[in-house]
């Protein structure tokens, strides 16, 4: 007995865990800092952790499936109807569920490259084609309408990141609404937003609103802390009222993740330290770093220091985990997360002094 053929499909490479890393390089996990994942250096909201304290004891029964508080108060946010808010086990899940509502099988998908990998793999999945626009390192990875449509071949799902990742580059509302504009009506037009709170800009929610072909993607993970408990969203079009019901995982949210979602919702000051700790990082690194960045919207800096993959490993002996950019096609390129004020002045030494030797 043989699972389907999966060679065509990519291995999600995960980063590793620090005990991991540590145990391999003899290292106490306290001695690492992992900024590899682009995860929040100050953790959980401590309101959320307080929420899954207080609700752990509920978690024999299932949790409600729909119309659930978590639903209707990211609707009231974000000024949209509850069933077009999609939860789902993080981000990835609500790529995964656009996947199974919209592709038939041999559909095309048009995703970035360099990109986030699982739209290619959730894609994949659901026995869709992918079709590539790159974005172009010499022009500073700028996202532009001009890029995507002139790549655009009647693909039913493009995929847009902003912030995007692994470059940390915007893509203007106005570029989104222009692609949207001027794709088939049949293409829906999906802004992965994982990111969001970190950009000076604003969200693509006003156009789901607008129009009835464009979705936005957002998770707890990352401005949230909460990137253990799998929780994220896809705000979908009015007019597809029924379809998460369809291929939604059964109780796909669990509900001590709905709780503590819910709880890190109201818990401003936890999020405004993560962002403006983010903003600071960001400018620690341009100015501090002798090497070239690009200007990040994102909790991560790009920066280009020759064969990343030696650097890379350079820094984790000196117990500073990165991102190396290889998998991305970026083969001279680390991705930083921002890290707490310590840890984010530690690796740029590190990556300084790799850069020197
Ligand atoms: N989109 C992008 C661009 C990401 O970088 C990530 C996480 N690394 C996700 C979506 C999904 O994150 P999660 O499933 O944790 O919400």
């Amino acid at each position: 007995m043989q699972p389907r053929d999966l060679s065509a499909h990519t291995e999600y490479v995960a980063g590793r865990g620090i005990e991991e890393v540590a145990r391999e390089l003899g290292m106490e996990p306290t001695e690492l800092i992992k900024l590899a994942s682009n995860e929040n250096a100050f953790g959980p909201s401590p309101a959320a952790v307080d929420a899954i304290e207080a609700h752990a004891g509920s978690v024999s029964s299932y949790p409600k499936t729909s119309h659930t508080d978590l639903t209707e108060r990211l609707a009231t946010d974000w000024n949209v109807e509850p069933d077009q808010i999609w939860l789902s086990a993080g981000g990835d899940g609500s790529l995964d569920y656009l996947s199974r509502a919209i592709l038939r099988p041999g559909e095309k998908v048009l995703v970035p490259q360099p990109g986030f990998a699982y739209y290619a793999m959730s894609a994949r999945y659901h026995h869709g084609e992918i079709h590539e626009y790159s974005l172009d390192q010499g022009d500073g990875f700028t996202q532009r309408a001009e890029t995507v449509l002139s790549a655009y071949d009647g693909e039913r799902i493009v995929y847009l990141t902003s912030p995007h990742n692994p470059t940390g580059t915007v893509c203007p509302l106005e570029d989104v609404e222009r692609i949207a504009e001027e794709t088939d009506e049949e293409t829906l037009v999906v802004v992965d937003e994982a990111y969001g709170e970190f950009a000076d800009v604003d969200s693509a929610v006003g156009l789901v609103r607008e129009r009835d072909d464009v979705a936005v993607i957002r998770t707890f993970s990352k401005a949230y802390g909460l990137a253990g408990l799998r929780l994220g969203y896809a705000i979908t079009p009015s007019e597809w009222a029924d379809a998460y019901a369809r291929v939604n995982t059964p109780f796909a949210a669990g509900e001590l993740s709905c709780r503590a979602g819910l709880a890190a919702l109201d818990d401003d000051e936890h999020v405004e330290r993560t962002v403006s700790t983010v903003e600071w990082a960001r400018e620690y690194i341009y100015e501090h770093v002798d090497a070239p960045t690009w200007e990040s919207h994102g909790n991560f800096v790009l920066i280009q220091v020759g064969d990343a993959t030696t650097v890379a490993d350079r820094l984790q002996e000196r117990g500073v985990i990165v991102r190396d950019c290889t998998s991305f096609g970026l083969a001279d390129c680390i991705r930083v997360t921002c890290g707490t004020e310590a840890e984010t002045k530690r690796a740029v030494e590190a990556i300084n002094e790799v850069l020197a030797e």
